[in-house]
């Protein structure tokens, strides 16, 4: 079905104010008005993952901002970055990998179970897109998930 974009955006900015209990900086950002074509509710909880990834594994302080965007390609872009303590190479090829978590024991009591990942990976590519990862120690990460352009809605035009 067409999930409207402004919707997503806001039940994902609900979540993560509640989850976060208001200590994160967020900026959720819509950079285009085209839809998506999906699986609602797997979409909602993909995107929902990332973002509940980000408040989970960054410090309270860090800032959080999930985008919508429409790239050159006409590829729908939902990415979601994060300022907090990155991931190195050797985990970084890994995250994906069902059951797999970065640092057991300082994850043990964020209490995840280390499916998320594997989870959103399976639902962008049933939508026929990809999941990328890119991080730096020290800095932060950005999830993103790309959707080819078949899914993204063209603009209706205004007096159609
Ligand atoms: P689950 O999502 O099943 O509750 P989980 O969060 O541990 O458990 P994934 O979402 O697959 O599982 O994430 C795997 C691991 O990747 C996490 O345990 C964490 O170590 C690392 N990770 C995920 N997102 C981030 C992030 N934004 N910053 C740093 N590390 C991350
Ligand atoms: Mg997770």
């Amino acid at each position: 079905q067409e999930i409207q974009i402004p919707t997503l955006m806001a039940l994902l900015k609900n979540d993560a104010e509640a989850l976060s209990k208001g200590h994160h900086k967020f900026q959720f950002h819509i950079e285009s008005s085209h839809n998506l074509m999906g699986e609602e509710r797997e979409i909602i909880s993909a995107c929902g993952n990332l973002v509940s990834n980000a408040i989970r594994y960054s410090p309270d302080t860090a800032s959080i901002s999930a985008t919508w965007n429409v790239n050159k390609q006409g590829e729908g872009e939902f990415s979601v970055t994060d300022t907090g303590p990155g991931i190195s190479s050797e985990h970084l090829s890994r995250l994906t990998e069902r059951f797999y978590r970065v640092d057991r024991s300082r994850s043990r009591d964020t209490g995840g179970t280390g499916l998320g990942l594997a989870i959103v990976k399976h639902i962008a590519s049933r939508h026929q897109g990809q999941l990328t990862i890119e991080s730096t120690l020290g800095k932060g990460s950005t999830f993103k998930i790309l959707f080819p352009r078949e899914r993204v809605v063209s603009e209706k035009s205004k007096d159609a």
